[in-house]
C-alpha cells in the first residue's frame, strides 16, 4: 500500500531528518511509528504522506512512485486515498463541526448538502452526532480531536496517518482517541499512528521504532 525504499531527507540548512529509511506498510494494517522526540517521525508521516517530497530514495503509494506524479496529481491522490489527523488538530476556528468536516470533502466536488451529510454520518461515527453545530471553541480537546478523526475519514480513505493524535489531550480523551483509530482499522481503514508514547506503541500489533533518522528495529505483538 506505502512503501518507502532508501528514503532520506535533508531539510535546507542541512539537517539530515531521515537517513536511509525502508519501510512497507501493507493493507490493512495498525502500525505505531515510535520515537523520542527528533527522531524523524513526523518527516516521515509527511514523506508517507505526500505532504514532503524526500531528498533520495522512492515513495509508492498504491504502486503509484510518487515523483513521477505532478503536485497536481500528488493532491488529487493524497485527498482521495489519504487522511491525517494531526496533534493540533488543526481544526478552522469559528466553522461549525459540521462545516469542518464538510470542507475536508471539497475535492470530491460534491454539494454541499451532499458533503454536509456525509459529515454530519462520520461525525455520527466518531460518537458526535449530538456536537454538529458547535464550533472548536465549543468542544472539549478530545472532543476536537475527534471531529478532525471524523474530517479524516469522511471521504474513506485507504489510510490514515495520525502524528502523536493523543499528544495534546489528558489520557481519558486519548484513550477514547485511541480505541476511535483501533475501530476504523478494525472496520478496515490502514492506520499508522506515530507516538513518542512507549505504552501506546505497544498497545499496538506492529511498531517500527526511529532513532536518529533510521529505523532502530521493528517488533510485531
Ligand atoms: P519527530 O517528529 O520525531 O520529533 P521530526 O521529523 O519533526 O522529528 O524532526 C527530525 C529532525 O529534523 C529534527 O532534528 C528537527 O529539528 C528537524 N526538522 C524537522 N522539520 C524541519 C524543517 N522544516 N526544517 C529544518 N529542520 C527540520
Ligand atoms: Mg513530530
Amino acid at each position: 500500500m506505502i512503501e518507502l525504499t532508501d528514503v532520506t531527507k535533508v531539510y535546507p540548512g542541512g539537517v539530515t531528518a531521515l537517513g536511509g529509511v525502508s519501510v512497507r506498510i501493507e493493507r490493512g494494517e495498525l502500525v505505531a511509528i515510535v520515537g523520542p522526540s527528533g527522531s524523524g517521525k513526523s518527516t516521515m508521516l509527511n514523506v508517507l504522506g505526500t505532504l514532503d517530497r524526500p531528498t533520495s530514495g522512492t515513495v509508492r503509494i498504491d504502486r503509484y512512485d510518487v515523483a513521477r506524479l505532478s503536485d497536481a496529481g500528488l493532491s488529487a491522490l493524497r485527498a482521495a486515498r489519504i487522511g491525517f489527523v494531526f496533534q493540533q488538530f488543526h481544526l478552522a476556528a469559528g466553522v461549525r463541526a459540521v462545516d469542518n468536516v464538510a470542507d475536508g470533502l471539497l475535492y470530491t466536488g460534491l454539494r454541499l448538502s451532499a458533503r454536509r451529510k456525509r459529515a454530519a454520518a462520520a461525525l455520527e461515527r466518531v460518537g458526535l452526532g449530538h456536537r454538529l453545530r458547535h464550533e472548536p471553541h465549543e468542544l472539549s480537546g478530545g472532543e476536537r480531536q475527534r471531529v478532525a478523526v471524523a474530517r479524516a475519514v469522511a471521504g474513506e480513505p485507504a489510510v490514515l496517518l495520525a502524528d502523536e493524535p493523543t499528544g495534546a489531550l489528558d489520557s481519558t480523551s486519548g484513550t477514547t482517541v485511541m480505541q476511535l483509530l483501533r475501530d476504523l482499522h478494525t472496520a478496515g481503514t490502514t492506520v499508522v499512528v506515530i507516538t513518542h508514547d512507549r505504552d501506546i506503541a505497544a498497545s499496538l500489533p506492529r511498531q517500527v521504532r526511529m532513532r536518529d533518522g533510521h529505523i532502530l528495529e521493528e517488533v510485531h505483538a
